[in-house]
């Protein structure tokens, strides 16, 4: 994972800190839904199999560290 730097303020998905604006953060997809995953669905006209949803949540420079996603960075 890469962080990015932030364009507007956010809040982190797993400890609440915002971050503000400038600040970097990292996104990574969560998966939702799994109970659904394999139905199929028609949309548009074409019929589809409905799999996970993975939604991108933002998580803080502190978290991502945590989290192993990331080095730690020297500021
Ligand atoms: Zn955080």
């Amino acid at each position: 994972m890469k962080l990015k730097k932030s364009m507007y303020e956010r809040k982190c998905t797993e400890c609440k800190t915002i971050i503000k604006k400038g600040n970097k953060y990292g996104q990574k997809s969560i998966l939702l839904g799994s109970k659904k995953d394999g139905q199929k669905e028609t949309y548009d006209g074409l019929t589809i199999t409905v799999h996970q949803l993975r939604v991108p949540m933002d998580f803080c420079n502190q978290c991502c560290i945590k989290q192993g996603w990331v080095k730690e960075e020297v500021n």
